[in-house]
């Protein structure tokens, strides 16, 4: 089973590929993910693709690449979050490796501004507790969303470690504004290219409802295609 995902920052892709893994032993990469590493571990990578990295530009496709070809090397079940995200690393992604199917996640950007918003992480960085103060029960363009808020015990108390909830520094309207509009843009030639150019199945996947079910569909839908 070889995935790729596809979504807007904040509409669960981390979350779905983490079920996904759990499931079905597929092996999650993301491109983004390796690249924060690396420049953590200050490695001869990490160095050439910090500047980009910081200033929120893509890393040039020759390295991106080289490190995909590395990670997916000898693996039957994957999925990449991330990556594509030029035609280009599409076509060499496919030189590479067949894909079986492509999940695309939808969600109004109306939304995701108000669940993004709502998030709320704990502020002690060994913890990952994760909530969210937005109760969102309402219909956009036809598609009914309920996706009920994530409350700690205790008013805005970690229920994991019991240190205070705070907002993440790019959770902010303007930025993640601009942060759907670049993914708008990066990703809709990408998939446009997969749509005229190649017979991979695209399931496309409303994230309007509460995790699991939506876990659930997804599921049901790659079943369908027999992978
Ligand atoms: P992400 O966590 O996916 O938003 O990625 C964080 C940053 O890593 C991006 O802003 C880019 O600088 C870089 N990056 C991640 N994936 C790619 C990719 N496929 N192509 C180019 N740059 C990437």
């Amino acid at each position: 089973m070889k995935l790729i995902i596809f979504g807007p920052p904040g509409s669960g892709k981390g979350t779905y590929s983490s079920k996904l893994k759990e499931m079905f032993g597929v092996e999650k990469i993301a491109t983004g993910d390796i690249f924060r590493e690396e420049i953590k571990k200050g490695s001869e990578l990490g160095r050439k693709v910090e500047k980009y990295v910081k200033e929120g530009k893509l890393v040039p496709d020759e390295i991106v690449i080289e490190v995909v070809k590395e990670r997916i090397k000898g693996l039957e079940k994957f999925i990449l979050d991330g990556f594509p995200r030029t035609v280009n690393q599409a076509k060499e992604l496919l030189k590479l490796t067949k894909i079986d199917a492509i999940i695309k996640l939808n969600i109004h950007e109306e939304i995701l501004v108000e669940k993004m918003l709502g998030r709320r992480i704990c502020s002690n960085p060994k913890c990952d507790g994760n909530y969210n103060i937005a109760n969102i029960h309402k219909v956009v363009e036809g598609i009914e969303y309920y996706l009920p808020a994530l409350l700690p015990k205790n008013d805005m108390i970690c229920d994991k470690c019991g240190s205070p909830l705070i907002q993440r520094d790019d959770d902010k309207e303007e930025i993640i504004r601009q942060r759907i509009k670049i993914y708008e843009e990066q990703t809709k030639p990408v998939l446009e290219f997969f749509k005229k150019e190649t017979k991979i199945p695209i399931v496309e996947i409303w994230v309007n409802r509460p995790v699991e079910e939506i876990v659930n569909r997804l599921i049901e839908e790659l079943k369908k295609l027999k992978i």
